[in-house]
């Protein structure tokens, strides 16, 4: 069986964790902060944090917003339910829109959806391809939507507009116009969950890109102490002499990240872009020229002119097909021995979207990406042998469906 998502875990990574279990402190403390660096150095950011997933990390930045009953989150209804549990479990109400052919979030349908009530945006760079992000940031500033935006706390007033916080759960190393993600928003957050491009096995990282009047590093000292109980002491600063007093200055939230997790992290972090990510676009190159001879095929966006990927998934889509034939190709493959996937089966089709109203007939396009979609297996230590058994296996399974 080829396994859909392996870890990559090598010899530096056990080094790594091991010289954190060995060190005798394993949460958070020094490798949460070079993983910390290591981060912003990669993405270009003044400050980033690291905390113990992407979902609690977007609770944290709602809240660091002031984010609560009655105000609306805008997310693509084609996302992992994640974006909007995060907002509903902060007590916000997300509006879910439309995407496009590119599975990025519709910025007209954004528009439409904007009120008095908006208070963030929450595009999804899906499977690693950036949002439209020149267009989602023109559109937070354009006068008449600023207009609309009613603030009623401090950091809301020292905006003056809505935020956009992008769910960059997939697209750690993708650029938009010569940039990487982390400097395409104001707020960027990544993931570091197991299948994720760099893991900590859970984890999460923000990127802090607010514009001035903030100072990043004030946001990030408070979201330091935020995401740790509102203790103005973290347990590392403690154990030096004389350190046991603390206070508790908020009502936060225990998020951080541990130790034995960033140390994973570290290691895949400095071993990305040359290594990892490279490996990552063998395999979708290689897949895009297995596809592209076959008119069934949909190849998923790779690259052009303003954006690049980060690889994270292989969407391929199949034209034309229902969603019971794409589940009957989905068995085949798996009878060949290769995992594959659906990315993702959209927030309205679940029961808990559902019984909140939301239906899928309201998001067309969301339903056609997903109709024909199948996630193929991607990641470093795929061989080329293996990919071409992958593509094997979905060129018959697609032939006994529907030929
Ligand atoms: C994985 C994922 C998340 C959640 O990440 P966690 O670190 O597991 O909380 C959010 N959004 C998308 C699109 C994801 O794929």
């Amino acid at each position: 069986m080829i396994p859909f998502s392996p870890p990559f875990v090598d010899e530096d990574v056990i080094k790594e964790v091991t010289d954190s279990l060995n060190s005798g402190w394993i949460t958070t403390g020094p490798k949460v902060k070079a993983l910390e660096e290591e981060v912003a150095a990669y993405t270009g950011v003044s400050n980033a944090l690291c905390v113990n997933s992407m979902t609690s990390g977007l609770m944290l930045m709602l809240r660091w917003f002031g984010v609560e009953a009655g105000d609306e989150v805008i997310v693509p209804a084609y996302t992992y339910s994640a974006t909007a549990l995060a907002v509903m479990n902060i007590g916000g109400t997300p509006v879910m829109v439309d995407i496009e052919d590119d599975f990025s979030i519709s910025v007209d349908k954004i528009r439409e959806a904007i009120n008095e009530r908006t208070k963030v945006i929450v595009p999804v760079d899906i499977a690693g391809w950036p949002c439209d992000y020149d267009a989602i940031n023109a559109l937070v500033r354009d006068p008449e939507i600023v207009s609309l935006f009613s603030p009623s706390n401090e950091a809301q007033r020292k905006l003056g507009r809505i935020v956009v916080i992008s769910d960059s759960a997939h697209s750690i190393g993708a650029c938009y116009k010569g940039k990487k993600t982390g400097l395409l928003t104001d707020v960027t957050i990544f993931s570091f969950h197991a299948v994720k491009n760099v893991t900590t096995a859970e984890g999460g990282g923000i990127c802090l890109n607010l514009p001035k009047p903030f100072d990043n590093q004030e946001v990030y000292d408070f979201l330091r102490v935020y995401s740790l109980n509102g203790q103005t002491k973290d347990a590392f600063t403690k154990t030096k002499a004389g350190g046991w007093r603390y206070d508790i200055i908020y009502q936060g939230l225990k998020i951080n990240m541990p130790d034995i997790c960033a140390a994973i992290g570290l290691v895949q972090l400095k071993k990305y872009n040359d290594d990892l990510l490279k490996e990552r676009k063998r395999v979708f190159e290689h897949y895009n020229d297995i596809f592209s001879v076959y008119d069934w095929a949909i190849l998923p966006p790779y690259e052009n002119e303003e954006r690049r990927s980060s690889c994270h998934i292989y969407p391929l889509r199949i034209k034309e097909i229902t969603e019971e034939q794409r589940d009957e190709i989905i068995d085949h493959i798996t009878e060949e021995g290769v995992s594959v996937n659906v990315h993702f089966v959209p927030m309205p089709m679940l029961t808990l979207f559902k019984n909140e109203g939301f239906d899928i007939n309201d998001y067309p396009n969301t339903f056609k990406q997903y109709k024909g979609e199948i996630s193929l297996p991607i990641y470093p230590q795929l061989t080329d042998r293996e990919v071409s058994i992958v593509g094997d296996a979905v060129i018959k399974s697609y032939q006994k469906v529907v030929c």
